[in-house]
C-alpha cells in the first residue's frame, strides 16, 4: 500500500486522513504536543457544504455532535442596539472548533510533537525532515499545516500572507443575564449577532450558552493598538448599548484569539494557478488559501478540499483537484475580503440603509424559499 504523510492535524488534514485510511497508509504529523496542548476555545459555523463532507465520514457520534447547536439566523444591529436587518441562514451548525478537531483525531494515526521543517524528493518518494531531527519517507506529502504553512513556503513560495488594515481580537466572557442585557440575552439564543458601529468598528457576538459563555470579537479598521487603547475605543463607541456591559468583561486573561491584524493570502491576485498540478506534494485548506473570518468560509473550504483531494487519490488524477483548489480558493479569499471590507467601511447609518434595502430586496426570495421548504 502506498503511503501518505499529512502535515497538520487540523480540520482538513484529519478529514483527509479519514477519507484515505484503509486505501493508503496514512500518518498525520502534528506540531502540537497532544490534542489538548492548545485549546482553541471558539466556535465555528459549518455550512451545508462542510456538513456534507463531515457526513461522508459516516460517524454517528460526529453527526449527533454537529446537530447539537444550530442557529436560525443572523442579526445585524447598530451601536445603539437598534435592529438593522435579520435573515435566516440556509442551514448552519455552530460547533466548538476544539471539540470537532478532537472527534476527528479518533481512528486515525497521528504523531504528535512532530514539527515539519522541509522536504526533498528522492527516488519518486518524498523525504520529510522534522524539527526534532527525525525523517520519514512517503509516496505523497500533503501540506495541511494552516495559514503559516511551511510546506507551502517550499512548494509555492510566491503565495504570501498579507496583513490587512483591520485589527481584531476574540474574547470568551460569561453569557449575559437577562437583567444585564435583555435584548442580546434573548436574541443570542437563536441568532449570530453582528453589531455595526461608526468609525468602521464592529463586534461579533456568538453564543456558547451550553457552556454559559459568549464569544465577543470586536474589530476595527485601524493601525496597531495595544489592549487598553483597543478596549477604550470600543467602550467609547458602544457607550449607549447593552454591549458596554459585555465589553466590560473582556480582558487579556479571557482572550480566545490574540489581538492582531486580520490576515489574508495574496492568492486572489494570481492570474495563473500557482500550484503544481503534477508530482506528489499537494496543499489544502488555509495552507493554500488563507482568508479572513467574516464570511465563515475557512473551515468549510478546507473540508471541501479534503473531500476533493480524496477523490483525486482514488484515480491519481490530481490536475482537477489543483484546478478546484485554486478557483474555489480564489473565490473564497475574495468573498471573505469583500465581506471584511464591507462591514468595516461604511458609517453605521449608511450601512443601516444599505442593509434595510438588502432586507427588502431579499424578502420575496426568503418568502418563496420558506414556502418551498414547507
Ligand atoms: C476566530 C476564528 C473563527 C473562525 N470561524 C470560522 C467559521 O465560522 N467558519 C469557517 O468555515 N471557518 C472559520 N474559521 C477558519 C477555520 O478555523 C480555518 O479556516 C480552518 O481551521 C482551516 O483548516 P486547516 O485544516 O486548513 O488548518 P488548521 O485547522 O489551522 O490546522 C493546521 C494544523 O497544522 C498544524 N501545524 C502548523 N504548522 C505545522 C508544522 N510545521 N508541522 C506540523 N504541524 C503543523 C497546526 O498546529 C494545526 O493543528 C475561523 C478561524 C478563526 C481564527
Amino acid at each position: 500500500m502506498e503511503s501518505v504523510a499529512i502535515i497538520g492535524a487540523g480540520l482538513s488534514g484529519l478529514t483527509l486522513a479519514h477519507l484515505l485510511k484503509g486505501k493508503y497508509n496514512v500518518t498525520v504529523y502534528e506540531r502540537d504536543e497532544s490534542y489538548s496542548a492548545r485549546k482553541q476555545g471558539y466556535r465555528i459555523g459549518i455550512n451545508s457544504d462542510g456538513y456534507q463532507v463531515l457526513l461522508s465520514l459516516k460517524n454517528e457520534k460526529l453527526v449527533d455532535f454537529l446537530n447539537q447547536q444550530k442557529l436560525v439566523g443572523f442579526a445585524m444591529v447598530d451601536e445603539t442596539d437598534k435592529d438593522l436587518v435579520r435573515f435566516e441562514f440556509g442551514e448552519s451548525w455552530i460547533v466548538s472548533r476544539w471539540k470537532l478537531r478532537n472527534m476527528l483525531t479518533e481512528g486515525v494515526e497521528i504523531e504528535w510533537n512532530k514539527k515539519f521543517e522541509s522536504y526533498k524528493h528522492e527516488n519518486n518518494m518524498v523525504t520529510i525532515q522534522f524539527a526534532d531531527g527525525g525523517m520519514v519517507s512517503a509516496n505523497y506529502l500533503i501540506g495541511a499545516d494552516g495559514v503559516n504553512s511551511q510546506v507551502r513556503k517550499q512548494l509555492a513560495p510566491e503565495i504570501a500572507i498579507q496583513k490587512l488594515p483591520y485589527f481584531q481580537a476574540g474574547f470568551i466572557v460569561p453569557f449575559p443575564t437577562k437583567e444585564q442585557c435583555p435584548k442580546y440575552h434573548d436574541l443570542l439564543q437563536t441568532h449570530l449577532v453582528r453589531v455595526l458601529g461608526p468609525k468602521g468598528s464592529t463586534i461579533l457576538l456568538l453564543s456558547m450558552k451550553d457552556q454559559g459563555e459568549l464569544i465577543v470579537s470586536p474589530s476595527v479598521q485601524s493601525k496597531e493598538m495595544d489592549f487598553d487603547e483597543f478596549r477604550g475605543f470600543f467602550k467609547e463607541i458602544y457607550s449607549s448599548s447593552e454591549c458596554l456591559s459585555i465589553l466590560g468583561s473582556i480582558s487579556l486573561e479571557n482572550k480566545g484569539v490574540e489581538l492582531g491584524f486580520l490576515q489574508n493570502s495574496n492568492l486572489a491576485s494570481f492570474k495563473a494557478n500557482p500550484f503544481p498540478k503534477q508530482g506528489n506534494v499537494f496543499l489544502m485548506g488555509d495552507a493554500a488559501h488563507a482568508m479572513t473570518t467574516h464570511r465563515g468560509l475557512g473551515a468549510n473550504t478546507a473540508l471541501q478540499d479534503a473531500a476533493d483531494l480524496a477523490v483525486a487519490f482514488a484515480d491519481k488524477q490530481f490536475e482537477r483537484y489543483v484546478d478546484i483548489l485554486f478557483s474555489r480558493g480564489v473565490a473564497a479569499v475574495k468573498e471573505s475580503q469583500a465581506s471584511t471590507e464591507q462591514i468595516h467601511s461604511f458609517d453605521a447609518y449608511k450601512r443601516a440603509w444599505f442593509l434595510k434595502g438588502l432586507g427588502v430586496a431579499l424578502a420575496p426570495y426568503m418568502f418563496f424559499k420558506n414556502l418551498l421548504k414547507k
